[in-house]
């Protein structure tokens, strides 16, 4: 056996406990990995607390992305001793998941970990980093440049926001960080912002459908009012990257911003995005993120206070990133 966070179907809702869990009840895979490190993501304390229908099996094990160390593998990518990386691909959700000493999973999904970054950094970059690194590549794809205007990134103090904001900034844009706790303010200046913002700036409906042009590109992780707002001050052709719904799924916006100004709507999934684009998100990672800045967004957690963290992320409390160490 080994230590899991457990997630049961309870008589109303889930429960959720630090357990033994048996490895003969590990579910199909051609990789098993002796997982070192894990995080904290905002999903995952949806899935701890059952705030939010996030588990879709049980008994789960919660946790949606690890790294660690191949210990048996019949894939042929992989053998004993690789580092790897992993994360969404239903892990915690409908696949056991990472906060666990072992986890057996497909080889398909797996990402070598790249050289200069250890297991304890992938994992304090976790499924919120990466998908901050994701908003970014669409940015870029979509043609932004740093010499086209600010960018602004919502949800700052939190963790897709803080890892954008050092991404961006090193990347030499102007970072506008819209936040709900301006008491953050120097952390999210010497992460790279340039500009603190009080996020109640945005969380008002507008009056009208197209407002003055703020930014020339965008990274969200609130969704609702916050990213119509957005879209209605985006510069003519810029682009917004959508990751989350921190404060909401809905999106109470017109087509204006996009027929009149050209903006483009990005969406970012990291959950199911294909192998090709992590192995780049990654590489970039290793490359465009200072650790730094990583060590300063986060903070390090044991597995048994998982459950109790996990309500506090999403209380809004959380700065940063969370790194839960595992084994
Ligand atoms: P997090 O650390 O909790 O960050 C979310 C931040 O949003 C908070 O720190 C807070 O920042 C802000 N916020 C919270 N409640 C708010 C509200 N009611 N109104 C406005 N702002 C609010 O979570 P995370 O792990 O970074 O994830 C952020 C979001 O991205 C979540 O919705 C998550 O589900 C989503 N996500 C999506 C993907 C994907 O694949 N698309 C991947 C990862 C995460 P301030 O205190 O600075 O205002």
């Amino acid at each position: 056996t080994f230590k899991a966070i457990r997630i049961d179907k309870a008589e109303k809702g889930t429960t959720a406990a630090l357990v033994q869990f048996d490895e003969a009840d590990l579910m199909d895979g051609d990789v098993t990995v002796r997982v070192e490190w894990s995080t904290l993501n905002y999903k995952d304390g949806l899935a701890v607390t059952g705030k939010a229908p996030v588990v879709r099996r049980f008994p789960m094990i919660a946790g949606i992305d690890f790294a660690g160390t191949v210990e048996h593998s019949s894939h042929p990518r992989w053998k004993a001793g690789d580092r790897v990386i992993c994360n969404g691909w239903g892990l915690g959700e409908t696949h056991l998941g990472s906060y666990a000493e072992k986890a057996r999973v497909k080889g398909d999904w797996l990402v070598r970990l790249p050289d200069g970054i250890s297991a304890r950094d992938a994992m304090a970059i976790g499924t919120a980093g990466y998908t901050a690194m994701l908003a970014v590549l669409a940015l870029e794809q979509q043609g932004l440049k740093p010499s086209q205007g600010p960018v602004v990134v919502t949800g700052a103090a939190g963790g897709v926001g803080s890892v954008a904001i050092a991404i961006l900034s090193k990347l030499g844009y102007h970072v506008i960080a819209s936040t709900g706790r301006m008491s953050e303010t120097d952390y999210l200046k010497s992460l790279g912002a340039a500009e603190v913002i009080d996020r109640n700036e945005l969380s008002v409906p507008a009056a009208k459908p197209l407002a003055k042009e703020r930014w020339a590109g965008g990274v969200d992780s609130v969704g609702s009012t916050t990213l119509a707002n957005l879209l209605s001050m985006t510069r003519y052709r810029g682009a917004i990257a959508a990751c989350g719904l921190a404060a909401g799924m809905d999106l109470p916006t017109s087509v204006a911003p996009f027929i009149l100004r050209g903006v483009c709507l990005l969406g970012i999934d990291s959950v199911m995005c294909p192998i090709e684009l992590r192995e780049i998100a990654w590489k970039r990672l290793s490359n465009d993120l200072e650790s730094t800045k990583l060590s300063e967004i986060t903070h390090e957690i044991g597995l048994d206070e998982v459950i109790g963290t996990g309500a506090k992320i999403l209380a809004g409390q959380v700065r940063g990133r969370i790194v839960v160490k595992i084994s």
